[in-house]
């Protein structure tokens, strides 16, 4: 098969690793830089140029599409659909999951284990929005933050006020969510591909920190996963539509709790502390299930 990685860069290891994989299982894999992509969108036969040819025979793309290209890459992965092109990812599906609230809403319409979360737009109405969640210690959360930037613990009231009011003073979109203390800043991050985790793995903070991110410092360490997180992570990926997904669970005193699906995850981190090959599990995926005319999104909203 012919594959497109849609990476911004090469070099950056999960694309290496797609690309590697999909070699190895004797495909011809190139990497395209979505951004540097331009479409005639108005033809009867649409097109993605890049580098001056049109890319026209590709059997399936693996989007990789940073969380801050979300406008144009997903423009690009509409038109290969367009195509006829299967896609790892459906352009729908990547631009549901990049909208926290938006991810949220759906996974409780379908009654997933999600933390108390509460959302307002006015600061006239801050002391509602932290009885929603059980009042303090509280979860603020700027919607477009990533990588735990943007995530702040409020461990009184007051203090959840004053920063609900900062960020919103600044125009910033913020969740209010309740704490879950008892996860002892752990969390785990479940690699979902098709309808099975392939990998999984537990990642706790620094001492003294209750955001268990890589970038921000945490560790990640293999963990064996309960029937009822298995299920409750590919039933959080099937929700958004997503057939490659990385959802991050944290284990609740009322069960395991929803708290991210990411379109994009990275595998660097889950090969590591998993063992496992999730590049080439991610091939075989497209492998048995790209038939031509096979990208198709099924959820309503
Ligand atoms: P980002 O998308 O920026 O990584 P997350 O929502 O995943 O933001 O939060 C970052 C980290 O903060 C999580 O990995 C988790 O360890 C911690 N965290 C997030 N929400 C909660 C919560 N409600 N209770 C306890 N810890 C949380």
């Amino acid at each position: 098969m012919k594959i497109a990685i849609l990476s911004q860069k090469a070099s950056l290891y999960s694309t290496r690793r797609l690309k590697e994989a999909g070699e190895q299982r004797g495909h011809q894999m190139k990497v395209i830089d979505y951004l540097r992509c331009y479409m005639n969108i108005a033809s009867h036969r649409p097109t993605v140029v890049y580098q001056q040819k049109p890319l026209e025979d590709f059997d399936a793309i693996i989007p990789r599409i940073g969380a801050s290209k979300t406008f144009y890459g997903t423009a690009v992965v509409r038109q290969f659909e367009m195509m006829g092109v299967f896609t790892a990812n459906e352009s729908q599906a990547i631009s549901r999951s990049r909208d926290k609230l938006r991810c949220l809403q759906l996974l409780a319409r379908e009654g997933i284990g999600l933390p108390v979360t509460g959302f307002a737009n006015s600061t006239k109405d801050i002391e509602g929005l932290i009885e929603i969640v059980g009042g303090a210690p509280l979860v603020i959360k700027l919607l477009e933050g990533t990588q735990g930037i943007g995530v702040v613990l409020a461990e009184t009231t007051q203090a959840a006020k004053s920063v609900i009011e900062a960020f919103r003073g600044l125009d910033a979109n913020i969740l209010v969510q309740e704490f879950i203390k008892e996860a002892e800043g752990a969390d785990i991050r479940c690699f979902v591909v098709g309808d099975k985790v392939v990998a999984s793995m537990k990642r706790q903070g620094e001492p003294g920190e209750f955001r268990s991110n890589l970038h921000r410092g945490g560790t990640a360490e293999k963990i064996k996963l309960t029937p009822e997180e298995r299920s409750t992570a590919v039933r959080a990926a099937k929700t958004m539509g997503l057939k490659v997904a990385g959802v991050d669970i944290l284990r609740s005193n009322h069960g395991p709790v929803v708290i991210e699906v990411n379109s994009s995850p990275g595998l660097e981190g889950i090969e590591a502390a998993s063992n496992v090959d999730v590049a080439s599990k991610i091939i075989e995926f497209i492998e048995k299930n790209s038939a031509p005319k096979k990208t198709r999104d099924r959820i309503q909203s």
